[in-house]
């Protein structure tokens, strides 16, 4: 077997940047010349455009990810002394988010198929203080939908996604974000959607929490200078949504080949013992933020070393489940899954540009693990 000449990161923009590097100059330099740097019609432009691509009514950018799960659950009236029934198995900021409101999260084991909330487990878990339920779509893969929202229903929970890592993602050919109450993106650079620099979005098709979170996005104000509460200053800026909408013309075709890959990794794993490669589930179109397989028996962390040694990268995500973290562990939470989750995933290099030379490559060094 060959060596291809470079390391194999886990992911890689540079090639993006150079095909869009025109494009990319173009647009930065517009805003340059325009002078208006926070919000302005280079963020209203990026808005519609959006809202257009998502199927949706409001679209609201913000500065991150975490902004956008901030701002949405307030504009849904989430607050102090609610709860807010959650995946542990997700990037902190999902629960730091409902904690930041004042409310508490309440943690539920995951399907270990899709590694989103198991709806099963759901229901024991409402009380009179719940309000709200947070599905993460993981990995790229959505969350059980329509179970999800049935309980919203009968309850009357406001249900808000965590679309972080799957823009453009879809569930029933719906995409994904647009579903609950509301959707929170985020455009960090690693996302399928990256900004190059912080910025998130919040999508709804409801017109009272779209005026909401476009208040507290800018202090709690509808005018300059006329603030009516306490917002915040989570403003999505001009450079990122002009180089937002260059790559919202590419994300489709990005996706597909993140799905190709994933694909062709299927193919290239299916035989060895010891991986367990992604479950699509038929009701998603996932886009494989993540190419995530498992590592069975206890070998996780040495084949992490040896791919490494091999010049792959790889991540763990995520290796501490956040109720285990310090600010949630006192609570204790009896979840196998997410444990067991967290002892056996391993993402494995996906970007669009991964050459099927790389793939075959990153197969054959952890078959040779085992
Ligand atoms: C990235 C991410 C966030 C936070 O987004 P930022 O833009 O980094 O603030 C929230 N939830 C999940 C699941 C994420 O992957």
């Amino acid at each position: 077997m060959n060596r291809p000449e470079h390391q194999i990161p886990i992911l890689d923009l540079s090639a993006e940047i150079e095909a869009l590097w025109d494009e990319l100059n173009a647009a930065t330099q517009r805003v340059l010349r325009s002078g208006r740097f926070i919000l302005g019609p280079e963020v209203e432009a990026f808005e519609r455009e959006v809202a257009e691509y998502l199927g949706v009514k409001h679209a609201i950018g913000v500065n991150s990810g975490t902004d956008a799960l901030v701002i949405g659950l307030r504009a849904l009236g989430v607050g102090p002394g609610d709860e807010v029934i959650t995946t542990p198995f997700t990037f902190f900021a999902t629960a730091e988010a409902i904690s930041l409101v004042g409310a508490t999260p309440v943690f539920v084991d995951i399907d270990p198929n899709t590694f989103t909330i198991d709806r099963g487990l759901i229901e024991e878990k409402i009380t009179p203080r719940t309000r709200a339920i947070l599905p993460v779509h993981l990995y790229g893969q959505a969350a059980d939908m329509d179970s999800i929202l049935g309980l919203a229903e009968k309850y009357g929970l406001k249900v808000l996604e965590d679309v972080a890592q799957a823009f453009g993602g879809e569930y029933k050919g719906r995409k994904l974000g647009t579903i609950g109450h509301a959707g929170a993106f985020s455009f960090f650079p690693s996302k399928n959607l990256g900004a190059y620099g912080d910025g998130g979005l919040i999508a709804t098709d409801d017109d009272r929490v779209a005026e909401t979170a476009r208040m507290l996005r800018a202090h709690g104000a509808r005018r300059k200078y006329h603030n009516e509460m306490l917002g915040y200053n989570s403003r999505l800026d001009a450079l990122q949504a002009a180089i937002l909408r260059v790559k919202l013309r590419y994300v489709d075709g990005w996706n597909e080949a993140r799905r190709k890959a994933a694909c062709t990794y299927n193919e290239l794993l299916k035989d060895v013992p010891g991986v367990v490669t992604p479950y699509e589930a038929p009701y998603a179109k996932h886009v494989y933020h993540q190419y995530t397989v498992r590592i069975l028996d206890g070998k996780r962390d040495e084949v992490q070393r040896r791919l490494t040694e091999a010049g792959i990268g790889t991540m763990v995500y995520y290796p501490v489940p956040v109720h285990r973290l310090p600010v949630y562990a006192p609570v204790r939470y009896a979840l196998p899954e997410v444990e067991r989750a967290s002892r056996e995933v391993a993402s494995l290099p996906i970007y669009p540009g991964l050459t099927e030379e790389k793939m075959v490559y990153v197969a054959s060094e952890l078959k040779r693990c085992f």
